[in-house]
């Protein structure tokens, strides 16, 4: 997988993820997942990014004006949703923080992100949307101390199509290896390898400068 042969790249051994002398987005995961290069410049080098300019990962963000279109009844029979809110903006003292389009209480017992694609559903869940979601269920957890074994995206280009994803120990794991290696180019500078999807260039800003294209 990309992190682990970033890892073994950079040579990690000692990225302080412990303070809170960084604070890790999920946008910084999605853009990280998506080209480890961006981040090195747009966080490391501070180039700034020309919002008309930004590359595809954006077109997945969140929209807003589609969020009130989901039925709270369905969720309920769905899925045993019986509350949930909107917009939570949280903050690890581990050092990541984040809006999650909702949080849901479960029936259960349990908690759940919800997260909101402008985006089609493609017979499969995409990386970077996986591990959005377990950053999201981290800070759910560890917010409302809360166990969150489960998360949910809604793709709106898909008629709202309701999908459920497993957050396991694993994904966990693998989430704390992109963190490592992401504050490996924030943090020390390490310049890491490009995407290896080379459509990913087509729209991206800093193309002019890296080397991958020019
Ligand atoms: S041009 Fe391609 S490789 Fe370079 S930063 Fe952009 S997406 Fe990454």
């Amino acid at each position: 997988m990309v992190t682990d042969e970033l890892a073994e790249d950079m040579n990690i051994k000692d990225i302080d993820n412990t303070g809170t002398a960084f604070s890790i987005t999920a946008s910084d995961i999605l853009e990280f997942l998506f080209c480890p290069r961006f981040i090195y410049f747009q966080n490391y080098l501070d180039i700034p990014q020309h919002e008309e300019k930004r590359f595809k990962v954006q077109k997945g963000r969140t929209v807003h004006e589609d969020k009130a279109s989901i039925n709270p009844e369905y969720l309920r029979k769905k899925i045993g949703c019986i509350e949930r809110k909107k917009a939570v903006y949280l903050s690890s003292e581990k050092g990541i923080r984040g809006i999650v389009d909702e949080v849901l209480f479960l029936n259960d017992g349990s908690a759940a992100p919800l997260d909101y694609k402008y985006a089609e559903y493609k017979d499969r869940t995409f990386r970077n949307h996986k591990y959005q979601l377990t950053f999201y269920a981290r800070l759910i957890g560890e917010h409302y101390q809360v166990p969150v074994n489960r998360g949910y995206i809604i793709y709106t280009r898909s008629r709202n199509k309701l999908i459920e994803v497993s957050i396991t120990q694993k994904m966990h794991g693998e989430l704390d290896n992109i963190i490592s290696n992401l504050l490996a180019v924030i943090q020390k500078g390490i310049y890491p390898k490009p995407t290896k999807y080379k459509a990913r260039c087509s729209d991206c800003c800093y193309r002019n400068i890296c080397e991958k294209v020019i």
